[in-house]
């Protein structure tokens, strides 16, 4: 009887510590979840962290064309740019620092002979800056990065967003879509 008891004591204990050791692993594999969570969300904010450079070195690294729009708010002529009539897919990056600013999803025929987009792939890669020129006040896009002009952006856009993002091919840098780098399938309006 005694050694009955004895036994029954025993595998309890055995479960108990069976239990005990299965809770600690349990809670460190969520600490190890969440910890890899912020690291990605570290790893994201630090994609934005701003580059800012002298201008002679920017003039190093860009054309005199590229440098004239995207450092001295220039404007390249309508229909001649690179991109404005590309119907490739892929990706439109900043010219300057490579940070991906428009999808060829989104990009569509505006007639006005530059690239047009109606979103850009994250709302938080480009910044607006009121432009106040002699007779018009505009909405300046820049890279949210480098600081870089792009264009303009303005409300007659088609749907769903409304809005036409009329930006210079000399601040882009398209990088075709290949079978490794693939785009989402269909863009989302981004949400505000
Ligand atoms: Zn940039």
């Amino acid at each position: 009887m005694k050694k009955r008891k004895s036994i029954i004591q025993c595998s309890l204990l055995t479960t108990c510590v069976t239990l005990f050791l299965a809770g600690v692993c349990f809670i460190q594999s969520s600490f190890r979840a969440v910890a890899e969570d912020e690291k990605k969300k570290f790893a994201q904010v630090e994609s934005l962290k701003k580059i800012v450079k002298p201008e002679s070195e920017w003039r190093k690294t860009l054309t005199p064309e590229q440098y004239r729009v995207v450092r001295r708010q220039g404007t390249e002529r309508a229909f001649t740019g690179t991109y404005w009539n590309n119907k490739a897919k892929g990706m439109y990056h900043c010219v300057a620092c490579d940070l991906p600013l428009f999808s060829s999803d989104t990009k569509y025929k505006s007639g006005t002979g530059w690239p047009s987009y109606w979103q850009p792939v994250k709302k938080e890669h480009v910044g607006e800056k009121i432009d106040r020129g002699f007779f018009s006040t505009r909405t300046e896009v820049v890279c949210n990065r480098c600081d870089g002009h792009l264009g303009h952006v303005f409300n007659d856009g088609p749907r769903p967003t409304g809005l036409r993002y009329c930006i210079n091919s000399a601040s882009l840098k398209f990088r075709k879509k290949t079978e490794t780098n693939k785009t989402p399938k269909k863009a989302k309006p981004a949400q505000k």
